[in-house]
């Protein structure tokens, strides 16, 4: 890329200084670089008031600015729409060039799209980098030149090209620190206060559980450290802190996607234990549902597999009443409610529970995966559209690579493999805190004496279950039994 005088760069999920792809080409390109990040009213106005995760952008943005003013630079914060925010900017300051990071989801590619136009108009060039997979768009194909939808084979030409002459190039870290010397600080009338979330309308007390920015990330990550190669013995087990819990760090880019890649492999490599080596494949899967997304954008709204979209789920008060029930953690499946008290009280949920709860909701209730994919999108602190996407497709079976139709999770089974001793269940039902390891799986079958003795009263302290399991897999079965009828 050419010299230019004057540069913006333009946070948006990367919100951090280190190894950033499009920070390191901006510093390395112009003379002077200034650093924006917009809080985008196209995005912020749908929300609920109460969010998360725009208190921890908040934090991690604060964090982002105290860096860069070490470090001779500034942020100048928005709120606002970020295309004519981005444009008028680039104007104000007269750069020559803007920088940004790709995004994949289909609404900020239309978004990337009208900047570049705009920008454009104005004799600005707009430059965007890889930085958020390691392998992202036409990187990863099949030998018809075909993207991937089936997950193994993808893995595998994944790790071939990371493994092949030259496939470190794709973890190494950009070193930022060495170009910092373009970072500046933007004219005093342009700078305003980063707007609090209460000029934002956001409850302010509506915190994440875990600490924000590259720092927080940071934190996590050395934890993760200590335990990586154990992961594959504990990540199914909800009531053991076995996972990593750097989703979120990830969605916002507070850590770089190849410093964790980097590290797994190594470890991978020297580990005698698989947990690294299955952590990894996990890393894999994320980068796998981006390229599916960017792909086949259809996923938005349609099935992947269109055939499935014939499905009919059920609808009227029925729905609505099942529907409720499951977000509200009221369905008489232990297991499924600690599930979604976990979502609604911290934001966060265990991928295990994920895929009990998103069976629950298709294939016992019969309710349409949409509606489970929007509630997520609502309360996951780790909310991201390619993997939430990804995951309900495979759960209600209407995806790529999915879980056939008729393997049909059984919720009882499940909580007994994965939560024997009723752990997790405890932590958010407290009503079966007395119950033993036989019965709080399935409270509902108790003798209705000892249940009594345990202060459980089925019905009044805890629900009957809301569906027979073993009746609604047939029904499950009859609902998608349309697909193998219609051959297509
Ligand atoms: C129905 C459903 C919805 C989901 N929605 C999301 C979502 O909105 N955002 C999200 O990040 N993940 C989602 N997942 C995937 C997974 O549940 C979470 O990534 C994981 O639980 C996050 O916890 P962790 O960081 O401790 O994960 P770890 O087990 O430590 O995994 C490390 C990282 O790998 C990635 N990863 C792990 N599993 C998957 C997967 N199946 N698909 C894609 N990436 C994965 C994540 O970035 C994760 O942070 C969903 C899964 C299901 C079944």
């Amino acid at each position: 890329m050419t010299h230019v005088e004057r540069g913006l760069m333009w946070f948006r999920r990367d919100l951090r200084i280190s190894d950033n792809a499009a920070l390191y080409q901006a510093l390395k390109t112009c003379k002077q670089v200034y650093c924006v990040f917009v809080f985008d009213r196209d995005i912020l106005d749908s929300l609920p008031r109460k969010d998360r995760r725009v208190c921890f952008i908040g934090d991690s943005i604060t964090q982002l600015d105290a860096a860069l003013n070490l470090l001779g630079g500034s942020l100048i914060v928005r709120y606002a729409q970020a295309i004519p925010t981005i444009v008028q900017l680039a104007q104000q300051l007269h750069v020559d060039a803007v920088f940004a990071n790709h995004d994949y989801e289909p609404a900020a590619i239309a978004r990337d799209r009208q900047v570049a136009e705009q920008l454009k108009s104005i004799t600005c060039t707009f430059h965007t980098f890889k930085d958020h997979v390691i392998f992202e768009k036409d990187e990863i194909l099949t030998a018809q030149a075909k993207s991937y939808s089936v997950f193994t084979p993808y893995k595998n030409a994944w790790l071939k090209k990371l493994t092949e002459p030259g496939g470190e190039f794709f973890t190494k870290p950009y070193p930022v620190f060495s170009y910092l010397r373009a970072l500046t600080k933007p004219p005093a009338q342009l700078v305003q206060s980063i707007p609090t979330l209460e000029q934002m309308s956001f409850d302010p007390d509506y915190a994440m559980p875990i600490s924000a920015g590259e720092k927080g990330a940071e934190t996590l990550f050395e934890d993760f450290k200590e335990r990586i190669e154990f992961y594959d013995e504990t990540r199914n087990f909800p009531a053991i802190k076995g996972p990593s819990y750097l989703s979120v760090h990830l969605r916002f880019g507070t850590i770089s996607i190849r410093e964790l890649v980097r590290y797994a492999y190594e470890r991978s490599c020297v580990d005698l234990k698989k947990g690294a080596q299955v952590w990894l494949s996990e890393l894999i899967w994320r980068d796998f549902y981006v390229q599916v997304l960017y792909h086949n954008p259809h996923v938005v709204s349609q099935a992947f597999k269109p055939e499935y979209d014939r499905i009919a789920w059920e609808e009227g008060a029925y729905a609505d009443t099942l529907f409720k029930a499951w977000c509200e953690g009221a369905t008489g499946y232990p297991i499924v409610d600690a599930a979604m008290l976990q979502l609604n009280t911290t934001g966060y949920m265990h991928n295990r529970l994920r895929m009990i709860v998103a069976s629950f909701l298709t294939k016992d209730l019969g309710v349409n995966w949409r509606w489970g994919e929007r509630y997520f999108a609502e309360k996951l602190n780790d909310f991201d559209l390619s993997a939430n996407n990804g995951g309900w497709q495979w759960a209600a079976s209407t995806g790529c690579d999915a879980q056939p139709y008729f393997r049909i999770f059984n919720p009882t089974t499940q909580s007994e493999k994965f939560d024997p001793e009723g752990k997790f269940i405890k932590r958010y039902l407290p009503q079966l805190q007395k119950l033993d390891k036989k019965n709080i799986h399935a409270p509902s079958l108790m003798e209705p004496m000892l249940a009594k003795a345990a202060g459980l009263e089925i019905g009044r302290n805890y629900p009957l279950p809301i569906v027979q399991h073993e009746q609604a897999r047939i029904r499950t079965l009859e609902r998608y039994a349309i697909v193998k009828k219609q051959k297509f």
